[in-house]
């Protein structure tokens, strides 16, 4: 590898390869919102909120600056009282619950599936008190937490779901009759458009997604400082808008977005023929009623070899990740809400388990081929 090109050196993921794929499409699209110049709200926003309307079959898209303001304008739009309490998973990425701790909300967080990754809801039933008002359910990597359950369980006691769909744009969920897009089966779902995630930006950007015509009314007054009207502010809201540039990106790249994940799923394909039979390795189980489009492709490793083989890849020229390295019941940020001796053992153990290969929408057979041979070879030694 040593020897490649830069432009054939195997990334995490790879945005570069894919601009140059979409080039035409994406420079197009920016020279039209910079000769309009409008750059703040312009028709471009507009036309993206649409066409992810669309093709999210969802009644409202409201666009924000990212995925960590999706989730704060989301529990800010449910008229919670401070201690309330959100519970939600604590294998995931530390916004899902930074947001609850600034709205001075209660986090309360539960143990995932160690197959899935995402929440139990057994557990999430055993976590329900009085307090409580919100389920975040995190579709982590890719696919689905299970929805069904979590939607009766927020039927029977009067919770809201709050969905974090940041990781998972595109993905289905439920039966052939009845196929949801995750995201827009719970009260309001929330993702991000950071470069890296499925459908990406050339910055920032975030959304929110509701079937709600009153929630949506109230995201759009918060996301824009708490007015309706130009200079007249019902409540304290925040500044979060996704700006022209972005949209236009992001609606030519919406346009491509099922070939993306499908290029994500063959790789996913190729790591799963290869890695099926290794006994150290256990290969994504997907979620029942979940489509999962491969954000991440994280393996875990069972004989608890999983920094040798990090340092191993890496020694080849193989980028690999931890996601995550330690779960955020053990953070220090949340000390002051979690007890201290919580133990979440499926969490822990995956923190010290998970790896996720290279994967994105440019992965050639040639690059899937050497590093699956690299995986392959660190488990021979
Ligand atoms: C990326 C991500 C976020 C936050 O999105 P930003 O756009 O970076 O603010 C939240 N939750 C999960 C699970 C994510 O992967």
């Amino acid at each position: 590898m040593q020897h490649m090109l830069e432009e054939q050196m195997i990334q995490m993921v790879d945005l570069k390869a894919q601009y140059k794929r979409l080039k035409s499409e994406i420079d197009a699209a920016m020279m039209n919102v910079m000769e309009s110049s409008n750059f703040i709200n312009g028709p471009a926003v507009k036309t993206f909120q649409s066409n992810l309307e669309q093709y999210l079959n969802v009644r409202h898209v409201v666009p924000c600056a990212n995925g960590t303001d999706a989730l704060q304008v989301a529990l800010m739009a449910l008229g919670l009282k401070p201690g309330d309490e959100v519970i939600t998973s604590s294998f995931t990425f530390i916004a899902t619950v930074e947001v609850i701790g600034l709205l001075q909300l209660k986090p309360v967080l539960v143990d995932v599936d160690t197959e899935t990754m995402t929440l139990i809801p057994e557990e999430v039933k055993k976590a329900i008190t009085p307090k409580t008002k919100v389920v975040i359910p995190v579709h982590l990597f890719g696919q689905g937490a299970n929805m069904e359950a979590i939607m009766h369980l927020a039927k029977k006691y009067g919770l809201y779901v709050v969905e974090d769909a940041c990781q998972c744009l595109g993905a289905g969920f439920g039966t052939k009759r009845k196929k949801q897009k995750l995201g827009t089966i719970g009260h309001i779902g929330c993702t991000s458009f950071f470069p890296s995630k499925n459908l990406g930006a050339f910055g920032d950007g975030g959304a929110c997604f509701t079937n709600d015509d009153l929630l949506a009314d109230r995201i759009r007054m918060l996301v824009n400082h708490g007015s309706r009207e130009k200079y007249f502010h019902e409540v304290i809201g925040v500044n979060s808008r996704l700006d022209s540039l972005q949209a236009a990106i992001l609606d030519v790249k919406l346009k491509h977005l099922d070939d993306f994940n499908k290029r994500r799923q063959a790789a996913a394909t190729y790591y799963d023929d290869v890695f099926k039979n290794i006994d150290e390795v256990a290969i994504p189980v997907i979620q029942g009623g979940s489509e999962h489009i491969y954000h991440q492709y994280t393996l875990r490793v069972l004989n608890g070899r999983r920094d040798d083989m990090f340092i191993f890849l890496k020694k080849q020229g193989i980028p690999a990740m931890i996601y995550y390295p330690q779960p955020l019941h053990k953070q220090k940020a949340f000390s002051a809400w979690i007890e201290n001796d919580l133990k979440l053992p499926n969490a822990e153990r995956l923190s010290n388990e998970v790896i996720s290969l290279p994967m994105h929408t440019e992965l050639t057979e040639e690059q899937l081929d050497y590093i699956s041979t690299a995986v392959l070879s660190c488990f021979m030694a």
